[in-house]
């Protein structure tokens, strides 16, 4: 699934503070924000879908900490519970799309997110067929309209300008191979 789907579910699950924790909602949208994106970033260093995604492993670091945060109320306890929480639901959903490959949609490849404690992938369910493809776009317009609608100023904004590339994302999805092909000349 695009980047923009995950960061707007974590979004979607911050505004939760919204009415519970109103002077921690921005915070924790940040700090959701950060973890949709911070799997991905393996993308650029390590194995992708490895390296930084652990479908299994941020849970047990989110539970504790989403129960700190509720103890102990602070913009730091609240900041690194929502990272843990939206990186955990980014590795784990992950496994609902496609596997590892530049051109999902031919499916040579079921790999979709490794399991740490287990030592293997996870098979790719393709229930979103691949990353861009409109079930996707569908989802990332679905999961910013909390974030748009409950926020204002810049989290509203952020939700938005999600919703713009991951439009554009969609529309050349199939001619981006083509184009790191280029790019890799
Ligand atoms: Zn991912």
């Amino acid at each position: 699934m695009m980047v923009t789907t995950h960061a707007m579910v974590g979004v979607a699950v911050a505004t939760s503070l919204v009415y519970t924790a109103p002077e921690l909602a921005l915070i924790g949208a940040f700090g959701a924000l950060v973890g949709g994106v911070l799997p991905d970033v393996d993308l650029f260093v390590g194995t992708h879908r490895r390296t930084l995604h652990y479908p299994a492993l941020y849970w047990v670091g989110t539970v504790p900490a989403l129960g700190l945060a509720m103890v102990a109320r602070t913009p730091a306890t609240v900041a690194v519970g929502f990272v843990l929480l939206s990186a955990a639901l980014h590795s784990s959903s992950d496994v609902l799309g496609a596997g590892e490959e530049l051109r999902p949609w031919e499916r040579t490849v079921d790999e979709a997110v490794y399991l740490h404690p287990a030592g293997r992938w996870l098979r790719a369910r393709r229930i979103v067929r691949y990353d861009g493809a409109p079930e996707d776009l569908l989802l990332t317009v679905v999961f910013a309209l909390p974030g748009t609608l409950l926020y204002n100023g810049s989290v509203r904004y952020v939700c938005l300008l999600c919703v713009l590339l991951a439009t554009v994302y969609a529309l050349f999805r199939k001619q981006v191979p083509e184009y790191l092909g280029r790019f890799v000349e």
